[in-house]
């Protein structure tokens, strides 16, 4: 299966970086969003992320300009049509996924590759809702795209070898590497991230430390390179919560269970850095901790 052009189904924070390590990677991209300032957005700041790694000497000006030359956006899903893989990376909401796939599958070719960025939702479930479940996959880049390594590749129940080594070959052409994930709650990643993020909050609520007494210890004491509250402050802590409740409700284990305190504070509007207040207050020159 030869994949020369790559339809991205939502221009948010992981399309745009998607639309930019495929575009580099030289496929032609096809960006698609309800928003045609959102579109106008990513456009801007896929243009910004290249100059940065032009001024890096990562890549030359003249390969940045042919990345550009290559994406496309479009507000009309049909479009996406002839894309040999398309990428959905839309809102977290199973109702708007099923909703994009079913607008697109009369339009598709017959071998098209069809797979999804969600960080939660059940490969299976949403390929059991398309025409084509053995050519459906979990496509699941980290945020930010451009700058973390790896993707997990993960296959429904139905997925079949060829679109598995379709997909893999395109990791590697992106310069990534994959990790093979099967289809369970949370996959690798967040299945083991979340819990530890879960568990630093826990620490918080029973007063074991302090929000900088928990992150310097696992900065200074297990090397990490970020402490698990300003980590949850950049992912949001409302994402965090819904992987929570995904594990928890899907794996039934009272271990996975959401801590109260980060459930108070999305409930409080405070989700991290998007809305500048979470584990630490983001609206001065430099964080404070809340806690
Ligand atoms: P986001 O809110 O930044 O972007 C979502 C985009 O989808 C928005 O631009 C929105 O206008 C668009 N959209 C909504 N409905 C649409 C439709 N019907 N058709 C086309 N576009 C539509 O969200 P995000 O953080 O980029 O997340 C996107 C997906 O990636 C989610 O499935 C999420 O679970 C997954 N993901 C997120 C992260 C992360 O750290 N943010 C990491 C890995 C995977």
């Amino acid at each position: 299966m030869d994949i020369k052009s790559v339809g991205i189904v939502g221009a948010g924070q992981m399309g745009n970086g998607i639309a930019h390590v495929c575009s580099l990677a030289g496929y032609e991209v096809l960006l698609n969003d309800i928003s045609e300032e959102g579109l106008q957005k990513a456009i801007a700041l896929i243009d910004k992320n290249l100059a940065r790694q032009v001024s890096r000497e990562k890549i030359t000006e003249a390969e940045k300009s042919a990345a550009m030359g290559r994406i496309k956006t479009t507000m009309h899903l049909p479009d996406l049509g002839p894309c040999d893989l398309i990428i959905e990376a839309a809102t977290e909401r199973e109702t708007v996924k099923n909703a994009i796939f079913e607008d697109l599958l009369p339009h598709l070719k017959h071998d098209t590759i069809l797979t999804s960025n969600t960080s939660s939702i059940s490969i299976t479930r949403l390929a059991s809702r398309t025409d084509r479940p053995e050519k459906f996959m979990g496509f699941h880049f980290m945020n930010p795209v451009p700058v973390m390594q790896l993707v997990e590749l993960i296959r429904g129940i139905a997925t079949d070898d060829e679109t598995y080594q379709a997909c893999l070959n395109v990791v590697e052409n992106l310069g990534k590497t994959a990790a093979s994930a099967e289809d369970f709650p949370g996959f690798i990643v967040n299945r083991i991230l979340m819990p530890m993020i879960n568990e630093a909050v826990y620490t918080l609520y029973e007063g074991v430390g302090s929000v900088k007494s928990i992150d310097e210890s696992m900065k200074l004491g297990a090397n990490h390179p970020m402490g698990p509250l300003e980590l949850a402050d950049f992912i949001g802590l409302d994402t965090c919560l819904a992987i929570m409740n995904v594990l928890h409700d899907g794996l039934a284990d009272t271990k996975y269970r959401p801590c109260p305190l980060l459930t108070k504070y999305v409930e409080a509007g405070w989700l991290g850095r998007k809305t500048k207040r979470g584990f630490y207050d983001y609206r001065g020159e430099t964080p404070m901790p809340t806690r």
